[in-house]
């Protein structure tokens, strides 16, 4: 994968520049990680197409433009603290690091989340990975500035929002009645909560328990 960083840099501009993200610290972020890393070497050819892609456990790593527009929302601002649920890959948890992020991210699968942070530590990311089941948060660093989920939820689990700081907020895609699931924003606006619906989408299903 030589040319890996042209393959990034096109990536950017045709799926996320083209769909109207235009956070610069994000492109930039997107355009600075090695995505083959990320994937199983018979895909690393195919890292950077405009797919989710397998990354074994009948798991996936998201598609490019999902991963930028979900960075685009969070909003974040060099230090803050975020929590990731759903690590697969770490694909995700590296572009928050790259964006200044200080990162902890839960996976339920054990051999994807020592995969994960094997692979983090080994490209220099600073990312606590936690094999644990993420429906419970974290507690343990609370609060976060920022919640990302990064697969499908029925609900909002009351111990994201009880780990949320004030004013914080979370990203999780949830189902809908109408099948697949659209973005919500919660905001911490302590008291009460404010929840915004953006994008439609489809995460692969959060899952009950540690394996
Ligand atoms: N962010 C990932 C992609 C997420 S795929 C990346 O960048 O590669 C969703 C991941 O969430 C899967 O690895 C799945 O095992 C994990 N997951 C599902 N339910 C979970 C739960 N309850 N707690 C923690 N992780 C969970």
């Amino acid at each position: 994968m030589q040319d890996w960083q042209r393959y990034a840099l096109d990536m950017v501009e045709d799926q996320i520049v083209g769909r109207d993200v235009r956070d610069e610290r994000v492109l930039e972020a997107m355009s600075l990680v090695p995505r083959h890393f990320f994937v199983p070497p018979e895909y690393a050819e195919s890292a950077y197409i405009d797919r989710p892609l397998p990354i074994g456990e009948q798991q996936t790593i998201s598609q490019p433009y999902m991963v930028a527009r979900m960075s685009e929302l969070l909003q974040g601002k060099t230090g803050m603290r975020i929590l990731e649920i759903g690590t697969g890959s770490g694909y995700q948890a590296a572009i928050l690091a790259a964006l200044g992020f200080r990162v902890w991210s839960m996976e339920r699968i054990g051999s994807l989340a020592l995969a994960a942070q094997k692979r983090l530590h080994d490209l220099n990311f600073d990312v606590e990975v936690i094999h644990n089941d993420g429906r419970g948060g974290y507690p343990e660093e609370a609060p976060y500035d920022r919640i990302i989920v990064t697969a499908a939820s029925a609900r909002v689990e009351a111990e994201w929002d009880r780990q949320l700081a004030p004013n914080g907020f979370l990203i999780v895609p949830l189902n809908v009645t109408t099948g697949g699931q659209r973005l919500l924003v919660r905001e911490n606006l302590k008291p009460g909560f404010r929840n915004t619906w953006y994008d439609y989408c489809r995460f692969v299903p959060l899952l009950i328990g540690v394996d």
